[in-house]
């Protein structure tokens, strides 16, 4: 197995080290090819991800990102997404439930679920135009792309309760009238059932009602935002892990940026990033491993060995530490 580590910039060069030294507790036989990808490239070189490095990630079955602090050039074209697109990660996979001993900012329930979003066309196909008094950006919805996001949403829901809930706007959007049908035919060829809600109920509910999700299956732009607003439920966006899947590799991230206002301080949560190690070693078959990480993080939280984001005063170094020393 050969893996692509893109460390990035700001915190991303703290967590994605954090959460390799969690990865290489179990000795695993994985091949790791570090990639200097990011602003801070394109600060020296005018270019942040070059074709040659693209090659290289090619070349190997799955990348650990970090994050990537977005270059002030309205020409930068965002790495992540020409990784999305060139890898044909289409699935972008975000589980959300809560933690132990993490003060949510609710009075919420128990809660389970997954953002399915679709990660390849939608609001950020890429065809756009900037006029002088318009602008246009034109949202792409395929058959091929609401097909294979839909199956993938109905494997994942096999394995679980078996029921989706397929979130759009079909009442104003034509293009996601399209996207609800196809999912509808493909959970109904999959006997998965399903339950639709608007995007604008679905944000409300969320908060009220987590625990009536499951299996969550949307759109790019709109899952972009719900995965967001689950973050907030969870009690963090430093906790939350992501997997980008396609069919030949997958990229896994925390689903935080670059985080330039802590960058440097050793103080970052690293959870996040490991619980991306964690659904990785997940896709690669692992399930022990990731099972041991997943004990392991709670343990620690249990614990209380926690960053500042959490209300603790644990460093970088001393969260994935005692994380190492349990798995
Ligand atoms: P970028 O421009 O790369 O998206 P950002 O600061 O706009 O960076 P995030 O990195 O997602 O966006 O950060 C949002 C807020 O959450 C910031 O205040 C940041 O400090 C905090 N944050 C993000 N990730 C973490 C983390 N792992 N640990 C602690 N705080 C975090």
């Amino acid at each position: 197995m050969k893996l692509a580590v893109i460390q990035g910039d700001g915190i991303g060069r703290e967590v994605i080290p954090a959460a390799l030294s969690v990865l290489d507790a179990f000795g695993l036989e994985i091949e790791k090819v570090p990639l200097d990808i990011g602003y801070g490239k394109w600060e020296r070189t005018g270019s942040a991800l070059t074709d040659e490095d693209m090659d290289i990630i090619k070349e190997c079955d799955c990348v650990l990102f970090g994050a990537i602090t977005t270059p002030p050039d309205p020409n930068y074209k965002s790495v992540l997404m020409r990784l999305r697109k060139e890898l044909d990660l289409y699935a972008n996979i975000r589980p959300f439930s809560p933690l132990k001993k993490v003060k949510l900012p609710c009075n919420t329930k128990e809660f389970d679920f997954v953002v399915v979003r679709e990660n390849t066309e939608g609001m950020y196909s890429g065809i756009e135009e900037l006029h002088d008094d318009v602008a246009y950006t034109t949202r792409v919805i395929t058959r091929k792309g609401s097909e294979r996001i839909a199956k993938r949403a109905c494997i994942l829901a096999s394995k679980r309760k078996k029921q989706i809930t397929i979130v759009h706007k079909a009442n104003v959007l034509k293009s996601d009238s399209f996207f609800r049908n196809v999912c509808t035919g493909v959970a109904k060829r999959n006997g998965i059932s399903y339950s639709e809600m608007l995007v604008d109920a679905m944000a409300y509910d969320l908060i009220l009602n987590p625990q009536k999700y499951d299996v969550i299956v949307t759109t790019n732009l709109f899952g972009d935002i719900l995965s967001d607003e689950a973050a907030a439920l969870v009690g963090g966006i430093g906790l939350c892990p992501s997997a980008n899947i396609g069919d030949r590799y997958a990229l896994f991230e925390p689903i935080h940026g670059s985080a330039p206002d802590i960058a440097s301080k050793g103080i970052a949560n690293p959870i996040a990033a490991i619980l991306s190690v964690k659904m990785m070693l997940e896709w690669m078959g692992r399930t022990e491993e990731a099972l041991s990480i997943g004990r392991a993080v709670d343990s620690v939280l249990q614990q209380s060995i926690i960053t500042p984001d959490l209300g603790g005063s644990y460093s970088t170094k001393n969260v994935s530490d005692a994380i190492t020393g349990l798995v």
